[in-house]
């Protein structure tokens, strides 16, 4: 009896087993805006494109690592989709989760401002959030018969947007979960300013029937973040960082299910150059040729080495590459953000504030990183 109880007990397990493999977890990735809809613009930066660019990264990331996940896409090309037609999409896969990416924006022309927030679907709770949604919300209006899809939502009135409290979101603390775990690795992976986990009624939300957020990966009037953002390395940073947050969600989602969790593995963080060409700066300036050899390397054994960091990338990049802007030669190290190139090596400080100056006229944001027998030091 107990070996015909055992048995049932296998098969049972079996049957769980098989069961799972074959459904695969679902995840709607929607960039934001495309084709007629630009999103927030200024000058060469565009939202449409932020967002589509880190969708493709995020995407593949997830394909490469995860066999048991489908992504699906609402968009991979620069065409315009209807707001209702990317929930529709998301509930058409069954999907397990839905992620929207945009790029934020304020209404002066420049701001200071900066930093990534995801948001869940909710009343805003702040004139800050409600003005986030009514600007996303206002895409609608590019639509035919927006008015009758809708029910009569106007996205620039205040009053429409009542209905967001009366709403019961039943996947809520699922969404929540995900917008944590996602906000806080643009805080540790992609090392961006923090601006926390929001809510406000985004539409394209308001009927999805799964977990889901709205990210704005930062702000396109920002120069600095803008510009940050319409590189294929802020776009694969901020990917990364997405990415690194989906996988905590799936883990503990796995869990859940019972699912046997395997013990972590080397993510593979390379990304296709089909998609993503070059990790090049897109303001193309001439490579410098004015900057003085790096100082000989001395013995540095025990000593402290000063070196210029100065570009950040998520894959490694071939020695002669164009974003280093002619610094030759450079070196990086590597750690959870990616690899961090380096220019210069020298045990004298007021050497490398010397070699810091220079290279931060073709990358602003250079800094003094100090290493000892090799390993980079606080
Ligand atoms: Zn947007």
């Amino acid at each position: 009896m107990r070996r015909i109880l055992g048995l049932i007990f296998c098969l049972f397990l079996f049957w769980g087993i098989s069961n799972a493999s074959d459904s695969k977890f679902v995840v709607v990735i929607d960039a934001g805006h495309g084709g007629k809809d630009g999103g927030a613009v200024r000058g060469k930066y565009k939202e449409k494109e932020i967002n589509l660019g880190v969708a493709l990264a995020l995407g593949q990331l997830i394909e490469k690592n995860y066999k048991d996940v489908k992504v699906v896409y609402t968009r991979k090309t620069d065409v315009f989709i209807a707001l209702d037609k990317r929930t529709e999409i998301a509930n058409k896969a069954k999907a397990n989760l839905f992620i929207s990416i945009h790029t934020n924006s304020t209404a002066a022309k420049t701001t200071n401002a900066a930093g990534a927030d995801t948001y869940i679907l909710g009343l805003a709770r702040s004139e800050e959030n409600l003005e986030v949604a009514k600007r996303e919300n206002s895409v609608i209006l590019l639509e035919d018969d927006y008015t009758t899809k809708y029910e009569g939502f106007d996205p620039r009135s205040p009053e429409s947007y009542i209905i967001f409290e009366f709403m019961t979101n039943t996947f809520m603390e699922q969404s929540l979960q995900l917008a944590n775990f996602i906000q806080n690795d643009f805080k540790t992976v992609a090392k961006r300013p923090d601006r926390g986990v929001r809510q406000a009624g985004f539409l394209v939300l308001r009927k999805t029937s799964m977990p889901s957020i709205l990210i704005e990966l930062g702000f396109i009037n920002n120069k600095n973040e803008g510009r940050f953002l319409s590189t294929k390395s802020g776009q694969q940073t901020m990917a990364s960082a997405i990415y690194s947050g989906f996988k905590k969600y799936k883990r503990e989602f796995d869990k859940k299910q019972g699912k046997f969790v395997v013990a972590d593995k080397e993510d593979d963080f390379s990304f296709d150059t089909k998609d993503t060409a070059t990790v090049e700066d897109i303001n193309t300036e001439q490579p410098v040729s004015n900057i003085t050899q790096v100082p000989q390397k001395t013995d540095l054994a025990g000593k402290i080495e000063y070196r210029v960091q100065f570009l950040i990338s998520t894959k490694k990049l071939p020695e002669n590459s164009s974003s280093f802007k002619g610094l030759s030669p450079v070196t990086f190290y590597k750690d959870e953000a990616g690899y961090k190139y380096t220019y210069g090596s020298t045990t004298s400080l007021k050497e490398i504030i010397d070699i810091q100056h220079r290279v931060s006229a073709k990358f602003k944001d250079a800094f003094i990183v100090k290493f000892k027998d090799g390993e980079r030091i606080k």
